[in-house]
């Protein structure tokens, strides 16, 4: 199967390998191409992200694909110190940088570190209050798999925040958009971090993700309730909200 793009689909094994090799190629320069490539705006998505969050003081928040952090560091702040943030990754070098950079902001109490897949989660049942996946679902090789399994950690009451790349509304933004993904963005990837074929993953990468009703169609099907979503910049971004009751 190919898509329209020409990209031959990847494999199971395939796609796991790869997405392990773009993220170590990519740990060190993450942040600044975050900024770049987004023009900044991936701060206001992550901020509306908290804003829907309901998050309070003394709960606990697992942040997965957490990546460098930025997401922990703001529960961090709203949790304090009765309260318990777990940065869940499965890539060590994206580990590394968040808790360094982290650390250097002096958030380091209530946040814990962990290596972790998200199809096969460490943690007992009915303990988080809160999950958030920001910018990491598409990524995931089994979907399924994973939102069953933050379903399986989640305490009744709690609640799930997936905050990823979907389907912009309109054709215009659409072909605006597809074009920035497959013709700017790997040229900035060459520029700034010498690594095109990473960023052209990323663009093929949100081309195959499920579109906004396909993604709570997965959410209702792996047990959550209550599942609504909100488009963000045209439906560039989607934030999709769901309840274990
Ligand atoms: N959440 C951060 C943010 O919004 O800036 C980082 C997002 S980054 C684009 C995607 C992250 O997903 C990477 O750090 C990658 O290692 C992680 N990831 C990919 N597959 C994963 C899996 N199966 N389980 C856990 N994390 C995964």
């Amino acid at each position: 199967e190919t898509t329209h793009f020409g990209f031959k689909t990847i494999e199971k094994q395939q796609k796991v390998a790869k997405v392990a090799e773009v993220f170590h190629s990519v740990a060190a320069k993450y942040d600044v191409m975050n900024d770049l490539m987004s023009g900044g705006v991936h701060r206001l998505w992550k901020r509306f992200a908290i804003d829907c969050s309901g998050i309070r003081p003394g709960q606990k928040v697992l942040d997965l694909a957490g990546g460098t952090g930025d997401l922990t560091a703001k529960f961090s702040r709203i949790t304090g110190e009765k309260g318990e943030v777990v940065l869940a990754d499965i890539n060590d070098s994206m580990l590394k940088v968040g808790r360094a950079k982290l650390r250097d902001r002096g958030i380091a109490g209530n946040v814990s570190y962990v290596q972790a897949n998200a199809e096969a989660l460490p943690f007992p049942d009915n303990h988080f209050d809160l999950i958030t996946i920001g910018f990491g679902l598409r990524n995931v090789t089994d979907k399924d798999q994973a939102l069953r399994s933050m379903f399986r950690v989640l305490k009744p009451g709690g609640r799930l925040l997936v905050l990823e790349f979907s389907k912009p509304s309109s054709e215009f933004l659409s072909k605006a958009y597809d074009t920035y993904s497959f013709q700017i963005l790997p040229k900035l990837g060459e520029l700034v971090a010498n690594d095109s074929e990473s960023y052209q993953y990323l663009a093929e990468s949100i081309r195959m993700h499920p579109d906004q009703d396909t993604l709570q169609q997965m959410m209702n099907d792996a047990g959550f309730e209550g599942t609504q979503y909100y488009n963000l910049t045209g439906g560039i971004v989607a934030l999709h909200r769901g309840y274990k009751f």
